[in-house]
């Protein structure tokens, strides 16, 4: 794409490597951002700015949430109930239980799975955050965590792992998700009433 000038090109190669976007979709965003009204370019350039001037992580559950406050809208919610953590690879799958509406817990978001073959070990997880939470809840009331990572190796490796270190604590008792997903399925691709399903029909772990 040497043809093109170098602010059309630079932004082409941005787009193009985002998830789901080729080169061709890449142009063609770009070349609609040209011919848009200067104020909407202006404002999505800000709106991409403030994703990374606006936006913290929850010290509790590492859900986002606004800068400046400690915990996210479901932590500091005092009517969801805080002694079932439901357990989830990433933020995504996060806002793929909150979609359904039916969920009234509150969330642990491990920041990734546990992949020998990528070398994410657990060190490498918000696992001694969850930890450290599960201990602290467990003083007021029993706890239940859910484990709700994707269905495959890895998944699968995460919650083996978690259980191991977390089935020792006094007053907690481990669930999972029902295996009604299609092994190998990403959670955040699952419509409500699959997960609604695989919540319901949780079982021992
Ligand atoms: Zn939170």
């Amino acid at each position: 794409m040497k043809s093109l000038p170098g602010p059309v090109e630079r932004l082409i190669d941005h787009f193009a490597k985002l998830p789901g976007i080729g080169p061709k979709s890449a142009a063609r965003i770009v070349f609609q951002l040209v011919h848009a009204p200067a104020e909407y370019v202006s404002d999505f350039a800000d709106s991409l700015v403030s994703i990374k001037r606006d936006i913290a992580f929850c010290r509790e559950c590492h859900n986002i949430t606004d800068q400046g406050t400690d915990t996210c809208a479901v932590c500091s919610n005092p009517s969801r109930d805080h002694s079932e953590i439901l357990v989830v690879e990433d933020i995504l799958d996060l806002f793929a239980f909150e979609r359904t509406g039916s969920y009234k817990g509150i969330y642990h978001v491990l920041g990734g799975l546990i992949s020998p073959v990528e070398g994410i070990g657990p060190e490498q997880l918000n696992i001694g955050t969850l930890v450290a939470r599960v201990k602290r809840l467990v003083s007021d009331s029993t706890v239940e965590l859910v484990i709700a990572t994707n269905p495959n190796l890895e998944g699968e490796a995460t919650g083996m792992y978690l259980k191991e270190e977390l089935e020792g604590i006094a007053g907690v008792s481990i669930t999972r998700l029902a295996r009604g997903l299609p092994s190998g399925a990403d959670l955040d691709y699952a419509d409500s009433t699959t997960l609604e399903r695989a919540l319901s029909g949780r079982s021992g772990f």
